[in-house]
């Protein structure tokens, strides 16, 4: 079983999907995790010609692996989870997310993952290109400035030389960019529950999703 929260980057999709995953003892599957072990791997390298890096893709051997609602990423055997959300990650993330060789990877890698559990799941394409007949799609949005200023508090705690309008301007510039691109682009499914965040409570989003989770599927 399946269930999809999309929306653009700092709406709340990932700390949500992994609180509904601990209330709910589903699995936490985070997709943008593994946009970002790939550009890792590419800026690792030495930014490597794109095409060059997309044909050898299956041999970046990029892993997932799901306890709880802790997500974890390998690339050739080596953990990189701590290493990928770094501001220089961040910047280069959609250059490599728009290639459709690295979606159609990505997405072999999701769905191989999720056969055998029951997942809770957060992206952009989830609900329209990836997972198209999941058993339930959310679609979480909040206004661009309590998104970027969420986004901030994130990385305040691990990085000190970043600053609020840089933080605003790379929201600004990835929702253009995934909203934009052609290859399945950042989009509410017709079928997905929209989920307005802004001037929440984290409390608040969760109970609300909760419910509508409880009241629609038998977990
Ligand atoms: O969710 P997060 O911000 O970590 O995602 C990093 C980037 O990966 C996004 O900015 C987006 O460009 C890309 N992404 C995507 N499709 C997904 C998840 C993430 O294109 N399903």
């Amino acid at each position: 079983m399946i269930i999809v929260i999309d929306g653009p980057a700092g709406s709340g999709k990932s700390s949500t999907a992994k609180e509904l995953a601990n209330r709910l003892n589903l699995k936490f599957l985070d997709s943008g995790a593994l946009y970002r072990a790939l550009t890792y791997k590419w800026l690792e390298a030495g930014k490597p010609e794109k095409q060059l890096f997309f044909k050898n893709l299956p041999s970046v051997n990029l892993k997932a692996s799901s306890d709880g609602d802790q997500f974890s990423v390998e690339i050739g055997g080596e953990d990189v989870t701590g290493f990928i959300r770094t501001g220089r990650v961040s910047e280069h993330v959609s250059e490599i997310a728009t290639a459709k060789q690295a979606r159609s990877y990505v997405n072999s890698v999701m769905r191989d993952m999720v056969k055998h559990d029951t997942f809770i799941a957060d992206g952009r394409d989830l609900g329209t290109a990836v997972f198209p007949d999941a058993d339930l799609k959310f679609y979480m949005d909040a206004s661009i400035e309590e998104r970027a200023s969420r986004r901030f508090e994130e990385m305040k705690s691990k990085q000190n030389d970043v600053s609020y309008s840089e933080v605003l301007e790379n929201v600004k510039m990835r929702d253009h960019t995934d909203q934009n691109r052609k290859a399945d682009p950042l989009r509410k499914a017709e079928d997905a529950i929209r989920i307005d965040t802004t001037g929440k409570t984290f409390e608040e989003q969760v109970d609300e999703m909760s419910a509508i989770i409880k009241s629609k599927l038998t977990i």
